[in-house]
């Protein structure tokens, strides 16, 4: 926007036309508006004006006859436009001609080109000044914006001179540090100053803020109080046109929660979140820490490994929740039973250590383990659920059995493998052959891998009989596995493919095997009546797969499929589950057998009379048969109590409707009571071992005869 000075020239007429008579004038002035004629001599000369009155009152005279009337003098292009309106109103004319300094012609002004130009110039000015009211507002707004953000901000801000004394602070600032800010204005940062960090500090500080015009850190600062504390300081220089640093502004924050939240951090890096119990990593530093110690007071120290027995089950069977649960009290009751000074840890899962500095000699440490099994050996009851837990603890000890943290730590781990081999519930101090039973453990599992791979399970049939025929009613289909000639016991290698995740694998190859064999069974024996049931043992680990892939009927419709490509009817297939699995309220498990129970399939619960059943969910699943566990028959002849859990055990079936199997029936004896008590079905050495598929055809040929 320019406020523009008007000089004469800016007034100038547009349309001037320089003709000699208003004849001739005629016809250009129908297109244009001139009023006035200005008359020069022949040479150039400038004569006067002849307005456009003039010309019209005589058309036929020439202009330079009109200019007999006395002219006006002209103007001079200096002179201003207002002196010069003044003389036309003075003269009482409209136009006057402009001349610039040297008397030469520059052109001619009227009232009106005066006015409309004077006019445009107050447009133009008013223009500007609104613009610039404008501009003011705008500022004034932006100022005001700045100040409630300066005022409002959670960060407190403090503005210095280039001398550091503070001129300016706002309202957060006065919060956090506790000065007002009339006491703060005059003063120098100094009033902060902690005394915590050395001049070092704060050389580097201005050190960068020189170099690069900022600084940001945090910094231990003392309020008016007295009290120190941890804050983030952003600090810029501000400099004038020429470079020069006029202030210094810093933004601060109390970082005292930045560094609660450090803390918290540091403390998830080192703890478990479930228990709040040292982590793996902060265990393997306590230890590395412990053994460096003991190295150098000439001290010893020991290692226990503890890991739950049987924990996976109730994972598995009762749910994550519960098994959360279960290990939050486990933690707490670690905790409780050891000295403040040993470390407590859960490495993951069900595995936790304790680190003793303590008493650490044979028998103290014995005291210790004997006290941490009796502890955990314990009635936990979770959600309603009443779990029974123990525990198996591996024990190595400093100097003794290693002088790294690893090597105790891979001792206790496998002290406590051997631990588990022996029996649940016991703690076992390292040694080396026992490390060996277990690398053994070890290179099973690669070798039963190997097996299934290369298909080399089988099964063998153990029949089951009618205990009031004596006729065979079906048979039990067992996994055989004989490495290199040397059969392994199925108890051992079905546990190892459960633990190691081949348990699917090796089931499904079982039910292909027996799926066919036993499709086999049922073309060469046709019988009349109730045809031959044929069970298959399944692992509750299977069903568990199963229901983690969120795809319940993935295990069924495997069955299901492999049944279908032998051609076996599925009314004659039974699976056995044990008491424990069965009576679990896992998700999943119920689907499943819905699943196969409405396909046809019949379900066995196996071992039963081993858990603690609830009657109630055996009822709800479609469940056909209850194995009598091998355990209670075995006694029944010389143990009352066993006699009067079988007893119970048939009379409750029978009120279920269900059948009831004997299992391992070794002596007529216990084949007598059984019969008594009103036992269906009877499966033992006595009628016979479980065979392999030849041997069974000339078994079963034996009986048809
Ligand atoms: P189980 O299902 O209770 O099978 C019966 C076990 O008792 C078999 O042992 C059998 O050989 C044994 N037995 C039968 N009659 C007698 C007897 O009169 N006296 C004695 N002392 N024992 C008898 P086995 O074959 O060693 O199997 C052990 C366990 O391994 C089975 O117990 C079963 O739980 C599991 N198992 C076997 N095969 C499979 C399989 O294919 N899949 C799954 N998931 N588990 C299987
Ligand atoms: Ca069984």
């Amino acid at each position: 926007m320019t406020n523009k000075e008007l000089g004469i020239v800016d007034c100038l007429c547009p349309n001037v036309i320089l003709v000699d008579a208003y004849q001739r004038y005629k016809e250009v002035a129908e297109q244009t508006d001139a009023h006035v004629f200005v008359v020069f001599t022949e040479q150039g000369e400038l004569m006067g004006l002849v307005t456009e009155r003039q010309a019209a009152l005589f058309p036929n005279r020439i202009f330079a006859d009109l200019l007999l009337r006395r002219q006006p003098p002209p103007v001079d292009n200096s002179v201003p436009i207002l002196s010069t309106l003044n003389r036309m109103e003075q003269d009482s004319v409209n136009h006057l001609m402009v001349v610039d300094g040297k008397g030469q012609y520059v052109g001619i002004v009227s009232r009106l080109s005066i006015i409309t130009a004077l006019v445009e110039r107050e447009r133009d000015l008013r223009k500007d000044l609104e613009h610039l009211l404008l501009d003011y507002r705008r500022e004034l707004e932006n100022r005001r914006i700045a100040t409630a953000v300066f005022e409002a901000t959670s960060e407190g801000i403090m503005v210095t001179d280039a001398k550091q004394r503070i001129q300016l602070v706002n309202r957060a600032f006065s919060k956090t540090t506790g000065w007002a800010v009339k006491e703060a204005i005059g003063q120098t940062p100094h009033i902060l100053h902690s005394g915590k960090h050395d001049e070092a500090f704060y050389k580097q500080m201005w050190d960068c803020l020189q170099e690069t015009g900022a600084w940001e850190g945090e910094i231990w600062n003392r309020r008016k109080s007295g009290d120190i504390y941890p804050e983030w300081l952003h600090i810029n220089a501000i400099r004038n046109d020429q470079g020069e640093v006029r202030y210094y502004a810093g933004v601060l924050s109390d970082a005292t929660h930045h560094q609660e939240m450090r803390a918290r951090l540091h403390h998830l890096a080192y703890h478990d979140a479930l228990t709040g119990l040292p982590n793996r990593q902060l265990f393997l530093d306590r230890l590395t820490q412990a053994v460096a110690q003991a190295r150098r007071d000439g001290d010893s120290l020991a290692l226990l490994f503890i890991d739950l027995d049987g924990f996976k089950e109730v994972n598995y069977t009762l749910g994550h929740l519960v098994g959360d649960k279960l290990l939050c009290q486990i933690a707490n009751l670690l905790q409780s039973a050891v000295r403040e000074n040993d470390t407590v840890a859960r490495l993951g899962g069900d595995e936790f250590t304790v680190i003793t500095q303590t008493g650490t000699d044979q028998t103290g440490v014995i005291t210790i383990a004997e006290k941490l099994l009796s502890t955990l050996t314990h009635q936990f009851n979770i959600d309603g659920h009443e779990l029974f837990v123990s525990a198996s603890i591996g024990i190595s000890r400093f100097p003794e059995d290693g002088d790294s943290p690893e090597v105790l730590l891979m001792e206790a781990d496998n002290a406590m493998y051997q631990a588990k081999a022996i029996g649940r519930g016991r703690y076992h101090f390292y040694s080396a052959s026992g490390h060996n039973r277990f690398v053994e453990k070890v290179q099973m599992s690669a070798r039963l891998r190997q097996a299934l791979a290369e298909k080399e399970i089988t099964i063998a049939w153990q029949p089951q009989v009618d205990m009031a025929t004596g006729s065979v009613v079906g048979m039990d289909a067992l996994a055989r596995w004989s490495p290199d000639g040397k059969a392994v016991s199925p108890d051992l290698f079905i546990t190892l493919a459960e633990q190691t995740g081949l348990i699917n694998q090796l089931g499904e190859q079982v039910l292909q095997i027996a799926a066919g064999q036993a499709a086999a069974i049922l073309a060469e024996y046709p019988r009349a009546g109730t045809p031959l049931s044929f069970a298959i043992n399944l692992s509750p680990f299977q069903v568990n797969s199963a229901g983690k892939d969120r795809d319940t009927d993935n295990l069924a419709d495997t069955m299901l499929g492999i049944l279908t490509q032998h051609g076996l009817p599925t009314n004659v297939v039974e699976l056995e589950l044990t008491e424990t699995a069965v009576t679990s309220h896992r998700e999943g498990i119920s689907d499943i057998f819905q699943t196969l129970g409405d396909a046809g399939i019949q379900i066995a619960v196996d071992d039963f009379g081993t858990g603690c059943s609830n009657l109630a969910t055996i009822k709800q699943l479609p469940v056909h048969k209850l194995k009598l566990d091998r355990s209670l028959v075995m006694d029944l002849c010389d143990d009352p109590t066993d006699r009067e859990i079988a007893t119970a055990v048939i009379t409750m079936a029978r009120a279920l409707n269900l059948k009831v199997v004997a299992e391992g029936v070794e002596t007529e004896e216990q084949a007598a009571i059984l019969r008594t008590m009103g036992c269906d079905i009877a499966q033992g050495y006595l009628y016979s071992r479980p065979l392999p598929m030849t041997e069974l055809r000339s078994w079963l040929a034996k009986q048809a005869d």
